[in-house]
């Protein structure tokens, strides 16, 4: 299959066309140079899919439960697109093997796209990459855009930074209700899924969540409470209840102009994510070629004036020259 241009593969991501989704976010991920004209022809089509976050520790069962939302959501009509996010993986491209069961399962549905990222590498983590995925997604016309990612480091917090709606996974047995207060995850979870419920411990689990939650802090009349759903998604039970804990959550965010504020305030961080690596990248390409260090190593030079001298944009003088 060729394409004529970028603005075709977007015509035909819009139409569709799987390969051309998979494309699209390829170019992304290889952080093409095309990348430039492919956001500018995506961009008016962005802004229509709810973007939902799902993150764990490893074996709590975030691909278990992907799967059975992907169903659930497919049972209501809405068409799904997800992202992969793992941030300790070296492959990429659909490269993972629940990945490649995933996608047997919903392979003739044109509705849904599964899709595995590396977020690892020169693309700065998902801080650079994973919105730009999450908006050839949503360029691409998908209802709801599912990014789930390993809950390791600042994972949940990235991800937190990405969605509309943030949901924690934990399972009984690990320790998840003070391991969720250490982590930090309290301040970004906004809905807690307490997956393995037919596990011994999934009570305590609970519980341990509750009370770390009451300790972070109070909630006034207008606050989002993060509620606590209990699931078993190996067999795909309590699902509905956590589809309907995304959708108060969303009318909650929408009566409270927190949506817009959300995306706005996503927005502002991905123009600087973009900045900081143009001009991380323009730094590279001129460091290497000047004396600057040399002047600073010997003490002609102090390494802040070096710095503004960098980035070209020498500071002035409070009251000096405009
Ligand atoms: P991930 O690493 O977070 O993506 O976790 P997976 O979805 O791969 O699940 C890890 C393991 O837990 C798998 O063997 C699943 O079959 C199992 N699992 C997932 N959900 C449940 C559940 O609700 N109950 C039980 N008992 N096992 C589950």
């Amino acid at each position: 299959m060729r394409y004529a241009d970028v603005g075709e593969l977007v015509v035909q991501a819009r139409n569709g066309v799987p390969r051309a989704v998979a494309r699209l976010v390829s170019m992304v991920e290889n952080a093409s140079p095309a990348l430039r004209e492919v956001a500018a022809a995506l961009a008016p089509h962005t802004g229509h899919a709810y973007v939902v976050g799902l993150t764990g520790s490893p074996g709590v069962g975030k691909s278990t439960s992907t799967n059975v939302l992907i169903a659930a959501l497919r049972e209501h009509g809405r068409t799904v697109g997800v992202l992969a996010v793992d941030p300790s993986s070296p492959f990429s491209g659909g490269a993972l093997l629940g990945d490649r069961v995933r996608m047997e399962q919903h392979a003739t549905d044109p509705g849904v796209f599964i899709r595995s990222m590396a977020s690892r590498g020169h693309l700065g983590g998902l801080a650079w990459g994973t919105p730009q995925a999450i908006r050839v997604l949503d360029g691409a016309g998908f209802d709801v855009v599912l990014v789930e990612t390993v809950g390791v480091g600042q994972a949940e917090v990235e991800i937190a930074s990405l969605a509309d709606t943030t949901i924690v996974l934990l399972a009984p047995g690990m320790g998840d209700g003070i391991q969720a207060a250490k982590a930090g995850i309290l301040e970004v979870a906004d809905v807690y899924v307490v997956n393995k419920a037919d596990r011994e411990g999934a009570e305590t689990t609970v519980r341990d969540l509750r009370g770390a939650l009451g300790l972070a802090g109070t909630y006034g009349p207008d606050d989002w409470h993060p509620p606590i759903v209990k699931t078993v998604a190996a067999r795909n039970e309590g699902v509905d209840d956590v589809l309907a804990a995304i959708d108060a959550h969303r009318a909650w965010l929408e009566r409270t102009d927190g949506l817009h504020a959300r995306r706005r305030a996503r927005a502002a961080r991905e123009i600087e994510a973009i900045a900081v690596a143009t001009l991380r990248e323009r730094i590279g390409a001129v460091s290497g070629s000047t004396d600057l260090a040399d002047q600073v190593a010997t003490g002609k030079l102090d390494p802040f004036s070096a710095a503004d001298q960098l980035i070209g944009s020498e500071r002035r003088t409070r009251g000096g020259r405009p």
